[in-house]
């Protein structure tokens, strides 16, 4: 989401003479911050503190911060950061040019609010390459006791369903062929419209689009997964066949403090379904491993699901506390750095067993593979891209491209990508 605001901040920027540059060259600097784990607020901090010494050179430069740690810290950040310029939240990105009026004028600027600025027709400067990424919903209305999203980024707001189509042909007609559809819970796609679209619909009418290209979505929230979006990628020929589920513990009782509304039987029974649904479909989830309380059989049990339901693969992390989440309150139940580090990497070697072994599974079929670079190994030119259900996927070819559809044949698993061989065919490629 955050790479996606970016693109609409810089497509705003180059409708008043900016243009991406070097940080020799550049005369404002603004990072784009997210506050999901503490070390990524970190990070934009260490950012900030390179751009003040740099201000010290070049004291016209103008330095900016926005995103979620700027929406969550305020204007005390200005204090923090004397060299800090301006401060726009999460809900202020259309609001940007005015604010830059006023730095240009040498104000120092803090602009938040609680609610979003309607939005507006600006350009956006997508990233180079043959992916797009396409929000259909800001915000969450989750709660989930670690999560300071609902914090940060607000309550969930959709796109109209044209708003959504309209910038899908736009991507289309730009040459880009795969869009990643994103929100939080993208199942909660059209609650908040008057007229109630569903994400069913929108996927179903995506994929009536003309056009060579692939849809991809995420984040489905286990409960909130519909029939009717199980049966639209079932039958959808653009749609990959891909969920990324987080389900976040394997263990009822950490479920139900982290205020995830399912329990394991359930996540389990929705895996299932969509598995019996849609063939070859990949399971993909988000584990955090230490949340507060969490005892050493609760954590194993979070092993034994990402074993017992086959997960092809998981993003980890140590629990982070987060300022104002319930849980970052329970301080004296915090698990300490050491142990929460010991269960990551147990966590992440059981990630790692369950890839490779969701790989072996691929070994033998043809999967039809979306071309992303192109490099030269040992003499030998490689075409890398990932097949409909989200593996890498590596295989020779003098005259593959990027943004080729080519079929691929795997012969050999890797733990984190898959190797296979160029299936020459006049017939129509995969099931696309
Ligand atoms: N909306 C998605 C998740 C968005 S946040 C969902 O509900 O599934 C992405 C991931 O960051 C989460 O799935 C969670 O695993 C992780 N995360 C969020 N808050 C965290 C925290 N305080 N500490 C560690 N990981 C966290
Ligand atoms: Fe955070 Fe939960 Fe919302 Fe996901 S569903 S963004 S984890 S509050």
């Amino acid at each position: 989401m955050n790479k996606s605001d970016t693109e609409r901040i810089l497509g705003i920027l180059s409708h008043f003479d900016y243009q991406k540059s070097s940080e020799d060259e550049a005369d404002l600097f603004i990072v784009n911050t997210c506050s999901i784990r503490k070390l990524s607020e970190d990070k934009a901090y260490s950012k900030l503190g390179v751009w003040g010494k740099l201000k010290e050179k070049r004291p016209d430069i103008k330095i900016g911060i926005c995103g979620c740690v700027a929406q969550q810290e305020k204007e005390v950040l200005l204090k923090k950061f004397p060299y800090l310029d301006l401060i726009f939240g999460t809900h202020n990105i259309y609001e940007l040019p005015e604010l830059i009026n006023k730095i240009k004028e040498g104000e120092r600027v803090c602009a938040i609010r609680n609610t979003a600025v309607d939005e507006k027709e600006f350009n956006i400067i997508r990233a180079d390459g043959i992916n797009a990424w396409l929000p259909i919903m800001e915000g969450c209305n989750n709660f989930c006791t670690y999560c300071i999203v609902p914090y940060t980024r607000g309550r969930e707001r959709s796109r109209t369903l044209d708003t959504v189509i309209n910038e899908a042909k736009s991507i289309i007609r730009q040459g880009y062929k795969e869009i990643t559809l994103l929100g939080q819970n993208v199942d909660s796609y059209g609650k908040d419209l008057q007229d109630k679209p569903t994400f069913a619909k929108l996927l179903y009418e995506l994929d009536r689009l003309e056009g060579d290209f692939r849809i991809r979505f995420t984040t489905s929230y286990p409960t909130d997964i519909t029939d009717e979006v199980v049966e639209v990628v079932k039958n959808a020929k653009k749609i990959c066949e891909c969920f990324h589920i987080p389900m976040q513990s394997g263990n009822d009782r950490i479920l139900k403090a982290m205020n995830r509304r399912y329990d394991r039987a359930q996540y389990s029974n929705i895996v299932n379904k969509i598995r019996d649904n849609i063939k070859d479909v990949t399971i993909t989830s988000d584990f955090i491993a230490g949340f507060p309380s969490e005892t050493e059989e609760e954590f194993m049990d979070t092993i034994s699901a990402i074993k017992e339901l086959g997960l092809d693969y998981s993003n980890t992390a140590a629990y982070s506390p987060r300022p104002n989440t319930p849980a970052g309150k329970m301080v004296d139940k915090f698990i300490a750095l050491d142990e929460k580090k010991r269960r990551l990497q147990i966590l992440n070697d059981t990630v790692k067993e369950a890839s490779k072994l969701s790989n072996l599974n691929s070994v033998g079929k043809t999967y039809e593979v979306l071309v992303e670079k192109i490099k030269m190994e040992n003499g030998m030119r490689l075409a890398e891209g990932r097949s409909r259900n989200n593996k890498v996927v590596h295989f020779k070819s003098d005259t593959a491209q990027i943004g080729d559809f080519i079929n691929v044949k795997i012969n050999e698993a890797l733990v984190w990508c898959i190797k296979g061989e160029e299936v020459k065919t006049d017939a129509p490629l995969g099931v696309r």
